[in-house]
């Protein structure tokens, strides 16, 4: 038996339809008033162009403050289930950078001052929804094999006291450095830096 088919025109209307919903679907959802504001998802990401991107719950927080104005009109980028399927997919993840420091920074295994142009090591991570941020100095960050050896490869990583250990434990160059850097603090490096 033959299958039915719809007649030729039957079929171009269904598929102008389908086209519609898809045009609908992806045309940009417009916040113009607080209330629109207020009915969104709160992890909606929304942008006021030119303007930063916030999500709808620090876009009510920053209307608070500084009116509504400065939030809206914005124009929905993502919706809240997207940015959250986004964080699950971010969480325990850790993003690891070696930048050029142009603050001062602290290292977070000897506490020594990290100077502007010196190249540190720093570590993002994503837990529970919050961005924890974790640093080291070059000397430290050499030394990071052997202190996360020394405590037993710890799934939560080492920190500071991890590093103490691991000095008052082991007689090396190394080591002596940690513990003089840790009480001393680190010099400012002069002229070329690395
Ligand atoms: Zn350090």
């Amino acid at each position: 038996m033959k299958n039915r088919t719809p007649s030729a025109e039957a079929n171009i209307k269904a598929h102008e339809e389908h086209l519609k919903r898809r045009r609908e679907e992806a045309a940009p959802q417009i916040i113009r008033t607080p209330a629109e504001l207020r009915a969104l998802d709160r992890d909606t990401v929304i942008e006021k162009p030119g303007t930063v991107i916030r999500t709808a719950r620090q876009a009510i927080n920053v209307a608070g403050h500084w009116g509504v104005g400065a939030v809206l009109p914005a124009v929905v980028v993502a919706t809240g289930e997207h940015l959250r399927a986004c964080r699950e997919a971010l969480e325990g993840a850790t993003v690891s950078h070696t930048p050029r420091a142009r603050i001062k920074h602290q290292c977070d295994c000897c506490h020594g001052t990290i100077w502007p142009g010196e190249t540190y090591h720093r570590d993002i991570t994503f837990d529970a929804g919050q961005v924890l941020t974790w640093k080291a100095c070059a000397e430290c960050e050499d030394i990071l094999p052997e202190v996360y050896w020394r405590a037993g490869y710890p799934d939560e990583g080492v920190n500071h006291d991890d590093y103490y250990e691991w000095a008052e434990e082991t007689d090396t160059l190394e080591s002596q450095a940690y513990l003089h850097r840790r009480e001393h603090g680190r010099p400012e490096p002069k002229g070329e830096t690395t």
